[in-house]
């Protein structure tokens, strides 16, 4: 079993309203600002963690009954 439990609300002294999701990531960046570089690794950590999360529930659901056997028996073999 594995517990993942994370909640933060972080921005950068300096560019507060940076938002690394609106703001186009690393590319919104100013000036280099280490704290905004940092704000888009977690945000891109998030992302991928959401994404792995989906997919491992995606592959842990058992398909729809409805499901033609053949399209069950492919999405076993992933
Ligand atoms: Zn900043």
């Amino acid at each position: 079993m594995l517990k993942l439990r994370v909640r933060a609300n972080l921005k950068c002294p300096k560019h507060p309203s940076f938002d690394p999701a609106r703001n186009g990531g690393r590319g919104g960046v100013k000036g280099g600002c280490i704290i905004c570089q940092c704000l888009c690794d977690l945000w891109l950590a998030g992302e991928k963690l959401n994404f792995e999360v989906r997919l491992l529930v995606e592959r842990a659901s058992p398909p729809p009954k409805h499901w033609p056997a053949i399209a069950r028996a492919e999405l076993k073999r992933r």
